[in-house]
């Protein structure tokens, strides 16, 4: 190495924490997003670009172990698209997402599930104002599985990049803790989707995060995000609607619908952008309902549940298999039994009355 002619000196510019917004309204983000501040070989420009060529209105910034970049995106954030800052922590037993640190704000990285230090470090996001999401939980690569379990975080990441069957068992593990929060009455924890993009091809958006916030701020969407008032979605192509009605009431995504037991209550999705899509309605007993989508892609599926049969309900949009069958219901067998996410939602909850 040697020294060359001198540049021009760095200058800070932390990205604002507010965006124009539409109010209350649904906004997309991709919350995990790497640059050549670590190990990505895009540019911050070169990301921003990407997150607006998504159609997305917000993204996190979380290089791996370093708050390093979170002084160039003021150059790239703008009316149109916010930034939050952040960070990836790669410890030797899992990736954990600090989501909405203060910018500069460094997260240590230098532990395992053994030592008594994770704890520590979750305590210092919380006190920023951030969020603790456990990512990719069951990437197969060495250091990269989740083993510090999911009692401090606030959301987890079930869907990381392109539908692998890592995802699938992550779904899995988050549908059962769902179960698990109701009957110890603890708060049950959200689903977050999100790229991990780091270079071309991967796509930055794919998937990404629908938020209900109540406006385009940072901290309206990590109350968004917090509160699970949010679905999962590949790309801005997919839109959705998922909402359960009865007894006079209705209850959206990440709310909750008391009801008398046995009233009925009316599950309904409305979808669109995923042609021979296969709807699924899963409640804490596993799928309850299955509806093919036309070739349109677009479609309205309704089903009756009550509080007494269902303590929750969501959707998932799966494409069709690979030999353009819908995917095989409850049944079981050598291959996976659906074809790649397209979209899922956060549960709807139900509460029965006395
Ligand atoms: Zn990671
Ligand atoms: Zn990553």
């Amino acid at each position: 190495m040697h020294f060359g002619d001198p540049g021009p000196g760095f200058t800070p510019n932390c990205p604002p924490e507010r965006a124009r917004g539409r109010g209350r309204a649904w906004y997309r983000g991709d919350c995990h997003l790497h640059t050549v501040y670590s190990d990505g070989r895009r540019l911050p420009e070169e990301v921003a670009a990407g997150a607006r060529a998504a159609g997305l209105d917000f993204m996190v910034s979380t290089d791996h172990n370093t708050p390093a970049s979170h002084g160039a995106w003021g150059n790239y954030a703008g009316p149109d698209l916010l930034i939050i800052t952040g960070e990836e922590i790669t410890t030797r037993n899992g990736h954990w997402l600090a989501l909405g640190l203060p910018p500069g704000e460094w997260v240590d990285w230098r532990y395992r599930s053994r030592d008594e230090a994770y704890a520590r470090f979750v305590r210092q996001v919380h006190r920023s104002g951030g969020l603790v999401v456990p990512a990719h939980p069951y990437c197969p690569y060495v250091a990269c599985q989740w083993k510090f379990g999911y009692q401090d975080a606030d959301a987890v990441e079930i869907w990381n990049g392109p539908w692998t069957y890592d995802d699938e068992s992550a779904v899995d593990t988050w549908d059962a803790m769902l179960g698990d929060a109701l009957r110890h009455g603890r708060p049950w924890l959200p689903a977050v989707g999100n790229s991990d993009a780091h270079s071309v091809p991967q796509v930055i958006g794919a998937p990404h995060n629908v938020v209900l916030a109540a406006d385009l701020t940072r901290d309206d969407i990590l109350d968004g995000l917090r509160a699970g008032r949010s679905w999962l979605a590949e790309s801005a192509a997919v839109q959705l609607d998922f909402a359960v009605t009865g007894h006079g009431r209705q209850a959206g995504i990440g709310q909750t619908l008391t009801v008398p037991a046995d009233a009925f209550a009316d599950v309904r999705l409305t979808v669109a952008g995923v042609p021979g899509g296969t709807v699924r309605f899963i409640t804490d007993e596993g799928q309850t309902h299955q509806e093919s989508l036309p070739a349109s892609g677009s479609g309205t599926v309704t089903w009756r549940a009550t509080a007494s049969l269902a303590s929750y309900v969501r959707a998932e949009v799966r494409h069709p298999d690979p030999d353009g069958t819908p995917g095989h219901g409850n049944s079981t067998g050598p291959a996976l039994p659906w074809g790649p996410m397209a979209a899922m939602t956060n549960p709807v909850f139900l509460r029965a009355t006395g």
